[in-house]
């Protein structure tokens, strides 16, 4: 490496976020002088003599050791996360359920408890209840958004309050501020999962939440070709989660790393064009007479407008919508009449995606359990991609009219 290689990386305050998605974390001078970073393709690496052996267990040289503990790339895709959400330090793995996993392996011991909101991921309350349940850890669900509710679960044992926001395929909007200062009031560690939003959106850390965790399957990596997690936070909250990903080795492959900075560089572009789709789409379903409710916190007619005008830059892509005085089957009408978005799980790429989540994320529930969370036979969510809104609009208004 040449001495210009020791340039500074440009994550200073201040910058903005496209500044950052592109130059954020990474060298100016890089390996072979080329401009993207190189995937280093490397179960292990090597040492010039013992003394180098001995100069990195001392801490004296910073430089990897086994691929198991990272690799040189997921370092500056770390940087320019933590850099694009405030945050001191970030930690990837390979699927965001596995960074939930990690940060929840890491901060409870049996006897523990977590207090939950209800509208988070299914497969986090399911992670909490039943596996970390087999291990003696008690998870308490409350009502999204009822801080209340979530102050009165909070007991001596409580060791960590989740929620997400905003809320899939609801859209509820946590009050961060509210939120956080319940973990600070009771000495609780707070999490919220804002895959939904991203660091274009609204950045958790700024409001007191003390770890942010994102699906970067999603928007981060913005394109339907990659899986990955993160959390990002203070190297206090951080650093124990790292020691434990690498010793149950849930860190992510070089090329999925690749792609992921790759896929950043765009995320303030591609951003604003779902934001863009997403309040379009809403506002053109709400006013359709065969449309019964639409979720998207951009309406007046959310119930957590008010608190996402005040703390989100944008509203995000993902619409959810009651087809009016329709039953499963003519529900899945209009799903199967859609041109555009395909018919798929996962959000949050440049392809608009469509699903009804009786079939989908919620096939698993019985009618009586889905129905007592909010999921009707006549539901569908829509992941508005960067396509043209115009295209979209035409294309639901066909579906709904046919
Ligand atoms: N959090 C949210 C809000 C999600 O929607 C998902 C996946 O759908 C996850 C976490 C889990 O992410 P992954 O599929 O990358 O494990």
């Amino acid at each position: 490496m040449t001495s210009e290689s020791a340039s500074p990386h440009p994550d200073r305050p201040g910058l903005r976020p496209s500044t950052l998605a592109v130059h954020a974390g990474e060298d100016r001078i890089k390996p072979g002088f080329a401009i993207t970073d190189p995937i280093f393709c490397t179960a292990t690496y090597t040492f010039a003599n013992t003394q180098a052996v001995i100069d990195f267990v001392d801490e004296k040289q910073p430089r990897e050791e086994y691929g198991r503990y990272g690799n040189p790339s997921e370092k500056v895709v770390q940087r320019k996360l933590a850099a694009l959400e405030g945050g001191e330090t970030a930690v990837t793995f390979s699927t965001g359920m596995a960074a939930v996993a990690a940060f929840l392996l890491a901060k409870l011991q049996a006897g523990d408890e977590i207090v939950l909101f209800d509208e988070c991921y299914h497969r986090t309350r399911q992670m909490c209840r039943e596996m970390l349940g087999k291990f003696g850890v008690v998870t308490h669900t409350v009502p999204a958004c009822d801080y209340d509710r979530m102050e009165a679960a909070i007991n001596a044992n409580t060791k960590v309050l989740i929620s997400e926001s905003p809320t899939n395929p609801h859209l509820s909007v946590v009050d961060l501020e509210r939120f956080a200062a319940l973990g600070k009031q009771h000495g609780v560690e707070t999490l919220i999962d804002a895959t939904l939003a991203t660091p274009y959106n609204v950045r958790p850390l700024e409001y007191g939440v003390d770890c942010v965790l994102h699906s970067c399957t999603k928007y981060l990596g913005g394109h339907n070709d990659l899986l990955a997690g993160v959390l990002i936070g203070s190297r206090d909250v951080i650093e124990p989660i790292r020691k434990l990903r690498g010793v149950i080795g849930t860190g992510n492959s070089p090329h999925a790393i690749y792609l992921l900075q790759r896929g950043l560089k765009t995320l303030e572009l591609r951003m604003q064009r779902h934001n863009e789709n997403g309040l379009a789409l809403s506002e053109f379903l709400e006013g359709h007479p065969r449309v019964e409710k639409v979720y998207y916190p951009g309406l007046a007619s959310h119930r957590d407008h008010e608190v996402a005008r005040r703390t989100m830059r944008g509203f995000g892509g993902l619409v959810t919508f009651l087809v009016k005085d329709a039953d499963a089957d003519q529900t899945a009408a209009v799903v199967d009449a859609v041109r555009l978005p395909r018919i798929g799980p996962s959000l949050g790429g440049v392809e608009s995606l469509i699903e009804q989540p009786m079939y989908m994320s919620y096939h698993d529930f019985t009618r009586e359990q889905r129905l007592a969370v909010g999921i009707p036979d006549n539901m569908i969510r829509v992941s508005c991609g960067i396509e043209n809104p115009e295209d979209l609009i035409e294309d639901f208004r066909q579906a709904l009219e046919q």
